[in-house]
């Protein structure tokens, strides 16, 4: 896989795309089909595919169902479940690469450290671990779900058997006959839980908070499907379209009225008196928080894997870890061998660890902190030219597919570049007051919504309680308002607007390298 030499020198291009998951391959895939050639793709790791690589956990999968979750203009007849496991995904997603020829724009083992506008020059200066580019726009696919997150509790760190996070799993650890804490019962811990929990010699699950559980409508899509998806696509696409409008009519019940949960929590409660006989347990597993509220979870398996004599569900917080054990706040200590994080990810920072610098000299980061983390139609930033943000603040989903919302930032960036194109502009800033009033409807939109009035505590909210990862309200609206670049939110900038040449000291030397 090409990778790129050490160097100095800057390599020039129009756009710098970052990631290759399904955001940043979207983006590859539309610019290649638009014509345009001179763009990078800017990977960390050494081969493609973003959450569909790095999550390899027993039983990851998808829980949008595929025909859904897969880019619009790359239906793919072949998925073989309702809800493809992790391999098809990426599968999938290399396929696209390949099928699409953006595999040749990948620069692997190049995680973006640095991103600095250069005011007189009209351009990112981009810094990876290997090189270094010169980009006059800049999309950001890393995705919101990218970083693991751990927990922070005492004695941790004196642990000395194995510890590892769901999204780095370590197939080569036998987990067979071992103890094994799991710590955390959310999307991720549900899917590998009933995995496991059959080899595993005793299983203690540490759960915080219980989720809502419904039943998982998954099933083998028979082969005289698969062969009718390929001889007549439009029957594939009318799948689509009813999976997507049965989707999307929840958002009725997230955003405007979120008393219409009882009826899903009514199918979710009789799903846990289905599968969990046991009254003690099933009391445990209920959850006092309204459905919706956190990621709604679905599975079959994983109440019936909680019922097994050797797995033991934990709900006493965890006071201490020891070298081989976990004491609870009860006194209770569990002698374990290893520890798994199932505890999610850093999803309510939308930029890692990446250093982004915008006109006068502007961190991204301390923007983020002083103004809340805001974005306009959660893409583009004001003081952040030609910086596209994918899967940026306020654009996630609980009720629907995020390649949707992908999509419709792709068309939004797209046509913005087509507009600097067409005008000649040198780049476009969002006005300050366009991104202002976005934000205040988008957060007056909030307030009902069932994660801010359903009485719990998730990731979808900032440390302030503020909701700045998902979108309030029907994708369809998302769409319409990405369609279009509207210009009249922007600032256009021509050269003659850009700041007088001054050549920042740290640049100067690489360029004369
Ligand atoms: P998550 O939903 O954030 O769940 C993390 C779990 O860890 C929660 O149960 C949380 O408890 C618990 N936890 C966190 N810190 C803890 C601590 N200090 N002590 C005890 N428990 C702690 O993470 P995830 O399961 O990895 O899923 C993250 C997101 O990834 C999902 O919401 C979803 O968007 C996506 N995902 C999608 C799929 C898919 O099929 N499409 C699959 C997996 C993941 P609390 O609830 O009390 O905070």
């Amino acid at each position: 896989m090409a990778s790129t030499p050490l160097t100095t020198r800057p390599t020039d291009v129009d756009v710098a795309v970052i990631g290759t998951g399904f955001s940043g391959l979207g983006m590859a895939i539309n610019l290649k089909q638009s014509g345009r050639d001179d763009f990078v793709v800017l990977e960390a790791a050494d081969d493609l595919g973003g959450t569909w690589r790095d999550n390899h956990y027993p039983g990851c999968g998808c829980d949008v169902p595929s025909h859904l979750y897969s880019f619009s203009f790359e239906p793919n007849p072949d998925w073989s479940r309702q809800f493809a496991p992790q391999a098809e995904i990426w599968a999938y997603l290399r396929h696209c690469a390949e099928k699409y020829e953006v595999t040749g724009h990948i620069r692997y083992n190049n995680r973006v450290e640095s991103a600095e506008w250069d005011e007189a020059g009209g351009f990112w200066h981009v810094r990876t671990s290997r090189g270094y580019w010169r980009a006059k726009s800049l999309v950001s696919g890393i995705g919101g779900l990218s970083r693991p997150s751990y927990p922070t509790i005492p004695g941790i760190e004196n642990f000395r058997g194995r510890t590892f996070h769901s999204q780095q799993w370590d197939h080569d650890y036998d987990l067979a006959g071992k103890r094994v804490a799991v710590i955390g019962t959310g999307a991720s811990a549900i899917q590998f839980v009933p995995q496991i929990a059959a080899d595993v010699g005793e299983l203690h699950l540490f759960q915080r908070t219980p989720p809502w559980v419904v039943p998982k409508p998954d099933r083998a899509v028979t082969r005289l499907e698969q062969a009718l998806f390929k001889r007549l696509p439009s029957a594939q696409l009318a799948v689509r379209n009813a999976l997507y409008w049965q989707l999307e009519s929840r958002a009725l019940a997230f955003v405007v009225q979120p008393r219409l949960m009882k009826l899903m929590e009514r199918q979710a409660r009789r799903h846990l008196r289905k599968q969990v006989p046991d009254r003690d347990l099933r009391k445990r597993l209920t959850p006092d928080y309204t459905l919706g509220c956190k990621r709604v979870l679905i599975s079959d398996d994983y109440y019936p894997a909680l019922t097994r004599d050797n797995v033991n569900l934990v709900t006493d917080g965890i006071a201490e870890v020891r070298e081989h054990s976990i004491v609870t706040a009860d006194g209770n200590e569990r002698e374990v061998d290893a520890i798994i994080y199932g505890t999610g990810f850093a999803a309510t920072d939308p930029i890692g660890p990446m250093k982004i610098t915008g006109r006068n000299g502007a961190d991204l980061r301390e923007t983020f902190a002083e103004t809340g983390t805001e974005a306009f139609l959660g893409t583009t930033v004001s003081g952040f030219p030609n910086l596209f943000l994918l899967t940026g603040p306020n654009t996630g989903l609980g009720h629907n597919s995020m390649v949707y919302m992908i999509e419709s930032q792709i068309a939004l960036v797209m046509d913005t570049l087509k507009a600097i194109d067409y005008e000649g502009l040198a780049a476009v800033e969002v006005k300050r007051a366009s991104q202002d009033a976005y934000n205040h409807w988008v957060h007056e939109h909030t307030k009902e919504a069932v994660w801010n009035t359903g009485g719990c505590k998730s990731w979808y909210l900032d440390a302030n309680g503020k909701n700045v990862t998902l979108w309030p309200g029907f994708t369809w609206d998302f769409r319409r308002r990405t369609r279009r670049f509207p210009a009249r939110h922007f600032e256009l900038l021509r050269a003659e607007d850009l700041a007088p040449a001054v050549v920042s000291a740290e640049i100067e030397p690489a360029n004369a390298a």
